[in-house]
């Protein structure tokens, strides 16, 4: 027992992780003060349909700027923001203003993310429907974004929001498949309308040791997204070879640097106003919205 107390003590002083809490307890009080304080923002990222490079998506990617602390990443903050309970808050807001941009791109479905703990929130199908009728934006135009960790595994309760979520008209994808335990078998259990590959997946296409079998997973997971009539969308496109690859094995949708960088809503609607095929300067980082 002695020794366990010794063990636990050590770990509970380790420096590092003293750091990391220090950092976790100041980024949620910081964020805390985001939403009033409006240091929080949208960038959108283009989805491409890849036979005639036609934007037919754009995925709504939340930016923290905070006047000291200078951009923070979502990967870093949005774990924060659900420990901590204020993701359903933020992610409100994250809903309702992305359906209010996305009343100026009429021919785009607009894509949202939602976090395991926004889906298991008991109002969360409430917060979506109040997001549409205040913005006024069509349901079938506003996708839920969910990783496959929140929905693949056998929960009953997230199964059953989904399907009042599509019962609202909202079209429900998952996201980062195959980045985790991913059960194809759910695939055909939920009711979804698209799976997006993870990009981990997308890099490893043109990897000489990892290639074969990404390109075998890629072909399994497009022959049962075409089989149950749903989009499959390849993350992760930077380079030309990516692009040709995740043609070649059917996927119809795509989404990367190498296509688009996400953008701001400004940036996004000068975009669209150019014809589709024009060679321009997609890809490159212009701006550091992203
Ligand atoms: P995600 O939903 O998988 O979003 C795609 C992420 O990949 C974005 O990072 C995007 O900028 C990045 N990305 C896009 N193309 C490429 C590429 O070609 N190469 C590489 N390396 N990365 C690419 P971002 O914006 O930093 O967001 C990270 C994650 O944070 C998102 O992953 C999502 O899980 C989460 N997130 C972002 N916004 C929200 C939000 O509003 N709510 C929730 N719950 N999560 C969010
Ligand atoms: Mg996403
Ligand atoms: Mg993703
Ligand atoms: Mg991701």
């Amino acid at each position: 027992a002695v020794k366990r107390a010794g063990r636990r003590q050590l770990r509970r002083y380790h420096p590092e992780q003293d750091a990391v809490t220090e950092r976790e307890q100041l980024l949620a009080r910081e964020l805390g003060h985001a939403l009033p304080r409006q240091e929080l923002t949208l960038a959108f990222q283009p989805v491409l349909r890849l036979h005639d490079s036609r934007i037919v998506k754009a995925e709504a990617l939340l930016r923290w700027t905070h006047p000291a602390l200078g951009r923070v990443s979502p990967a870093e903050f949005i774990p924060v923001a659900e420990r901590s309970g204020l993701i359903n808050p933020i992610g409100s807001w994250v809903l309702r203003e992305a359906c209010r941009e996305a009343l100026a791109w009429p021919d785009l479905i607009i894509s949202v993310n939602v976090s395991a703990v926004q889906l298991l929130q008991f109002e969360f199908r409430a917060t979506v429907h109040d997001a549409l009728t205040r913005t006024g934006l069509n349901a079938s135009r506003l996708e839920l974004e969910l990783t496959e960790t929140a929905v693949l595994y056998e929960d009953e309760r997230a199964a059953r929001t989904l399907q009042e979520l599509r019962d609202l008209g909202v079209l429900v994808s998952i996201d980062d498949f195959g980045s985790g335990y991913s059960n194809l078998m759910r695939l055909r259990t939920l009711p979804i309308t698209g799976v997006k590959m993870d990009r981990s997946i997308t890099s490893d296409l043109t990897s000489p040791q990892a290639g074969q079998f990404a390109r075998a997973l890629t072909l399994a997971v497009r022959g049962i997204t075409r089989n149950l009539g749903v989009d499959l969308t390849a993350e992760g496109i930077e380079t030309p070879e990516h692009l040709r690859a995740v043609q070649d094995l059917g996927c119809q949708l795509g989404q990367g640097y190498g296509l688009a960088m996400p953008m701001t809503a400004g940036q996004l609607t000068a975009r669209l106003a150019r014809p589709a095929t024009c060679p321009d300067d997609q890809g490159a980082p212009r701006h550091a919205s992203h």
